[in-house]
C-alpha cells in the first residue's frame, strides 16, 4: 500500500478550509502560533506567489516521500515509513534533536512549542481517520473537490483516477525524494 495526497491547483479556490480543518482536528483549534512557519498550528503551508498578472497559491504539506531524508537522518527510528506508505513520527522515540526538520527539503516539519517535538502531516486525528477507512480532514472539507487521497497501488483509487486525467507535477522531484504529494496543474 502506498497512500498519497493529491491537490488540484486548478480547482483550488484558496479558501483555506483545509488549513483550518487540519488545525481544528489535529491541534484542538489552538490559536497559538506555529513558531516555525508563522500562522496557526497546522500541517498545510500556504505560499502565495505575487506574480501580479496571475497571482497564485501553492499549498504544501509533508510529501510522504518514498525516499525520505527525514527518515534517513533520524537517529532513533522515531521517523519512519509505515506499512501504509505514510511517513510518521513515533513521539515515544523522538528526542527532539530536529535533524529531520533540517533534512526535509520541503521545510514541512514544524516544532510544537508545547512539547518541543516536530509535527507534520499527518496529525493523530487524521491517522485515526485513515485507519478507520475515512479520508484525512483536509480532503473531507474541501468545498472545491481540490483534494484527493488514496492508494497508488489501487488502480481504482481516486488519486489514480485523477492522475490519469490531469497534468501533474511533483515538487522538488529532482532531489530524488520520490514524493507522494501530487499537484494537478491543469487538464
Ligand atoms: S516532505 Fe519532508 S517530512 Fe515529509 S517525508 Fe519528505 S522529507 Fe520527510
Ligand atoms: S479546502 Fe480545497 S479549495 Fe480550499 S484551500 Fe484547501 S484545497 Fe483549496
Amino acid at each position: 500500500m502506498r497512500l498519497a495526497h493529491l491537490w488540484d491547483q486548478s480547482r483550488c479556490i484558496g479558501c483555506g478550509a483545509c488549513i483550518a480543518a487540519c488545525n481544528a482536528a489535529n491541534y484542538r483549534s489552538t490559536t497559538k502560533d506555529n513558531p516555525t512557519w508563522g500562522g496557526v498550528q497546522t500541517n498545510i503551508k500556504r505560499i502565495v506567489f505575487d506574480l501580479k498578472e496571475k497571482p497564485y497559491i501553492l499549498l504544501v504539506q509533508c510529501q510522504h516521500c518514498e525516499n525520505a531524508p527525514c527518515v534517513a537522518v533520524c537517529p532513533t527510528g522515531a521517523s519512519y515509513i509505515d506499512r501504509d506508505g505514510l511517513v510518521k513520527i513515533n513521539p515515544d522515540l523522538c528526542i527532539g534533536c530536529k535533524y529531520c526538520m533540517t533534512a526535509c527539503p520541503y521545510g514541512m516539519r514544524w516544532l510544537d512549542p508545547d512539547f518541543g517535538l516536530p509535527e507534520k502531516c499527518m496529525g493523530e486525528t487524521c491517522q485515526s481517520r485513515v485507519k478507520a477507512g475515512l479520508m484525512p480532514v483536509c480532503v473531507t472539507v474541501c468545498p472545491a473537490g481540490a483534494r484527493a487521497f488514496g492508494d497508488l497501488d489501487d488502480p481504482n483509487s481516486e488519486v489514480n483516477k485523477r492522475l490519469k486525467k490531469g497534468r501533474v507535477v511533483r515538487l522538488l522531484e529532482y532531489k530524488g525524494t520520490r514524493p507522494k504529494f501530487f499537484v494537478v496543474v491543469g487538464r
